[in-house]
């Protein structure tokens, strides 16, 4: 019963330092979040001992009692959240929920549609060397050149050439929302099934302030450690008549023991995301994504090459574009890292950089709405970013925006506890 500390000084440290880390800095990644206490408690918990192997009530071990509990709260709390008739909740993550829900909808050789990749796509929606690219005939679509916005001519005259089984939408780098009433049609009109990731802004859903694509969609996945803000992890919900299949996908068609103890945090998280304090988080996530937007297009940020893609933003992200800025995506994400604010990289679509220096960022708020930042707050690390981001950056303007940023950090500690 040694502690951590005492068994393993040298992981012991590392969890300290990353713990320091996320107090220090400010989290932009867009996928991330910072897991409340209750939640970290359920997953840090003895569930983790227990094997589980099959569906509350009908399990293949004995002494399944406790967590047949937890995970049915889990899945009646999340059909609840979204409306769903039926829901898995034991996907190990994102990747192997739509690993599972297509594994369950189609067989090897089906034609898929989804947004291509260097368009803002997930690996799992068709890339190439991802199982759903090997395992699948892949047709992707991308976003208009112009306007930056899916092009849902290109989706509905590429379905009606292809006639896909499964259509998805979903996305892990785009700032606007999907019209699921289109893509319903459209794949109706295909005779085509619609699967919707919305592992990015499942929270703003929960929340009510993002359009719930569960009634347009034969399934809907996601992730749950995104905007949900709970621990990492993945969901599938679907029409009552796929949740059998989906059930025998899940287990035993991709996984064996289900993560009882992340299903206990996810069903915590579930509660959290139903109430008015999770409904305010997400408000600020999205007021803080539309100031950074607003912030890193006013005319002193033109001037230093820096744009966002499409616009602006109706989600918790900005996609910055660099194309005339004298930096590079790495070249930004590391002046960012420099003065303590981590983003990531990312390729804009037609990015004339390779993959791993790209000509973009992706920035989100979620961690620090959750964190307690202000619209006030996101001005002044919006101003930070846009000062950071000019080509008079130098070691002086590095040393003051650094300060301005554990002046941030320090005003909403993070974890005071821990
Ligand atoms: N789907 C989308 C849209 C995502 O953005 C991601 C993660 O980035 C995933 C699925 C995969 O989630 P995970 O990393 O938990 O496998």
């Amino acid at each position: 019963n040694s502690s951590l500390h005492e068994v393993d000084p040298d992981v012991a440290a590392a969890v300290d330092a990353e713990l320091r880390r996320q107090q220090s800095t400010l989290e932009m990644i867009a996928s991330e979040n910072f897991a409340p206490v209750a939640v970290l408690q359920a997953q840090g918990s003895v569930l983790t001992n227990k094997y589980a192997e099959g569906y509350p009530g009908r399990r293949y071990y004995g002494g399944c009692e406790n967590v047949d509990v937890a995970e049915d709260l889990a899945r009646e709390r999340v059909k609840a959240l979204f409306g769903a008739e039926a829901a898995n909740v034991q996907p190990h993550s994102g990747a192997q929920a739509n690993a599972a829900a297509m594994f369950a909808l189609l067989d090897p050789g089906d034609t898929i549609m989804g947004l291509d990749l260097a368009h803002g796509g997930h690996l799992t929606h068709g890339m190439r060397i991802n199982f759903s690219g090997k395992l699948y005939d892949v047709v992707a679509y991308h976003v208009d050149a112009a306007t930056g916005l899916v092009d849902m001519e290109e989706v509905e005259r590429l379905a009606k050439e292809h006639r896909p089984r499964l259509i998805i939408a979903g996305w892990s780098a785009y700032p606007r929302q999907l019209d699921f009433a289109a893509f319903r049609r459209i794949a109706d009109e295909v005779g085509a099934l619609l699967m919707v990731d919305m592992a990015h802004f499942a929270g703003l859903v929960a929340a009510g302030l993002h359009p719930n694509p569960v009634p347009y969609a034969d399934v809907v996945t996601t992730t749950t450690h995104k905007t949900l803000g709970g621990p990492r992890g993945g969901v599938i919900l679907s029409k009552q008549e796929y949740a059998k299949k989906i059930n025998s996908a899940v287990f035993p068609g991709q996984q064996g023991g289900p993560l009882e103890h992340v299903i206990a945090a996810k069903a915590v998280a579930f509660k959290i995301a139903a109430t008015e304090e999770f409904k305010d988080r997400q408000r600020r996530t999205l007021e803080g994504a539309k100031i950074l937007a607003e912030r890193l297009t006013r005319p002193d940020a033109a001037e230093a090459g820096v744009a966002v893609l499409s616009g602006g933003t109706d989600v918790h992200l900005v996609l910055v574009d660099l194309r005339e800025s004298e930096l590079d995506g790495r070249q930004a994400e590391d002046r960012l890292h420099e003065i303590g604010i981590t983003v990531n990289r990312n390729a804009i679509p037609n990015d004339p950089r390779p993959p791993m220096v790209t000509s973009g960022l992706r920035i989100g708020t979620p961690a620090l709405a959750t964190r307690g930042f202000t619209a006030d707050d996101f001005r002044e690390v919006a101003d930070v970013i846009a000062e950071a981001l000019k080509p008079s950056f130098d070691k002086d303007k590095a040393e003051a925006l650094a300060a301005r940023v554990t002046a941030l950090a320090e005003k909403h500690p993070l974890y005071p506890g821990l």
